[in-house]
C-alpha cells in the first residue's frame, strides 16, 4: 500500500510539473534516494533471498515481499 501510494504521488507530481521544475523533481528524487539509502543504513541486508516474514522469494536483498509483511513484522517485532 505504501508504495502505491508513492508511485501515484510522483506521477501526478511529474505531470503537474513542466521542465522548469525538473530541478526540484529531481531534487525530490534525491530526497527520496536519501532516505532510502538511510533506510539501508538503518536496517540490516537480507542475505537469504526469502521475505522473513512469510518466505516468499524475494528478487534482491530486501528482508520483505511486500510493506504489508514489513508491517506485520514491525507489529511484532516490537
Ligand atoms: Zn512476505
Amino acid at each position: 500500500m505504501g508504495i502505491l501510494i508513492r508511485l501515484q504521488k510522483h506521477k501526478v507530481f511529474s505531470m503537474n510539473d513542466d521542465v522548469d521544475n525538473a530541478n526540484d523533481f529531481m531534487q525530490h528524487m534525491i530526497n527520496v534516494g536519501v532516505k532510502n539509502a538511510h533506510d539501508k543504513i538503518k536496517k540490516p541486508s537480507n542475505q537469504t533471498g526469502k521475505c522473513i516474514w512469510c518466505e516468499t522469494a524475494v528478487k534482491d536483498d530486501r528482508r520483505w515481499c511486500s510493506t504489508e509483511c514489513r508491517n506485520e513484522f514491525e507489529k511484532y517485532a516490537k
